[in-house]
């Protein structure tokens, strides 16, 4: 999961400077699961803030609203509504860095303020601490290491074995961890690996990772499609469920995502085709016609 931190409230206070209408958006996903970001510490967070502001002599008004994920655009269109309705100075985004960049997107006219320092992709190693695990290089070698990643844990990153500096099985780096490297070749016997780590690996492959500029996967080709899924792509969509009677597990999250697929949904291509054809076959007048009713 993707682990955060608040900033210092001396950070927020000065972000706060000259507003007085803030909606604050916390997330239930990953920075609720790190308690940096969740329904209770966006709560939290705002009233501490408020009342920070509010003690120097400034009115501040933060309103709060979770979404359960912000890094998805249909999770966050029912702020929408709450931008509409209020005149908001600014969203304070309770999510990490890609939470704050969808909102961004999708709310242009409105500055969106970090809330959180994002640090990494993690997994909680005892209560109330989370060590990095993975850094998204886009070239996976933990089938070759047993599991263990050697570009977070190893400082050095190496790819052939330890460096040689390390003691009783810790890094030379920082004594209070232990040598990644050690821990590949100590369980190495245990999953029939030894062999493989003797051999040479060549140079990792650089380009998938940050190096090569922004990232852009397409996971599954059936699923892609444009955003905000249009209403007749979901109505053959619900036609081909009832006709199955059949719907997967996910579908529904899918759904709520606008990524449902199905091999009777148009795609983007296809949709604006027909748009196209729709517009040549109509006449000047007809807008016209239609808005007083008459087609
Ligand atoms: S090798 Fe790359 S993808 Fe695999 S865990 Fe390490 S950083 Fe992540
Ligand atoms: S001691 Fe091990 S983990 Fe530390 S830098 Fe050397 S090889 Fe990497």
């Amino acid at each position: 999961m993707i682990v955060a931190e608040q900033k210092d409230l001396s950070e927020l206070k000065k972000m706060m400077k000259g507003k007085k209408k803030v909606l604050a958006v916390g997330c239930g996903t990953c920075v609720s699961v790190c308690f940096a970001g969740g329904q209770k510490e966006t709560s939290g967070l705002a009233a501490e803030l408020s009342t920070a502001v509010n003690v120097d002599g400034e009115d501040l008004d933060i309103e709060v609203k979770t979404v359960q994920r912000q890094c998805v655009q249909e999770f966050i269109e029912p702020i929408s509504d709450d931008l509409g309705e209020k005149d908001y100075d600014a969203i304070l985004s309770l999510g990490c860095g890609v939470g704050v960049q969808t909102l961004a997107e999708r709310y242009p006219d409105t500055r969106v303020l970090p809330g959180l320092d994002t640090q990494f992709m993690g997994q909680p190693v005892e209560p109330g601490v989370w060590e990095e695990r993975c850094v998204g290089c886009g070239s996976c070698v933990l089938e070759y290491t047993g599991g263990l990643c050697p570009i977070t844990r190893c400082p050095k990153q190496l790819f052939n074995g330890p460096c040689g500096g390390a003691e009783d099985g810790m890094c030379e780096v920082d004594q209070s961890l232990p040598c990644v490297w050690s821990k590949i070749w100590d369980n190495s016997e245990n999953l029939d690996l030894t062999d493989t780590l003797l051999d040479v690996r060549p140079p990792q492959d650089w380009s998938t990772s940050r190096s090569g500029g922004l990232r852009r996967t397409v996971v599954r080709d059936d699923l892609h499609q444009p955003f905000a899924i249009s209403k007749e792509a979901t109505e053959e969509i619900e036609k081909v469920e009832q006709n199955t009677g059949q719907e997967n597990p996910e579908d529904a999250f899918l759904k709520e995502m606008g990524l449902m697929p199905s091999p009777t949904v148009k795609n983007e291509k296809e949709i604006s085709e027909e748009v196209d054809e729709k517009v040549k076959s109509e006449k000047p007048e007809d807008d016209f016609l239609r808005q007083i009713g008459v087609i």
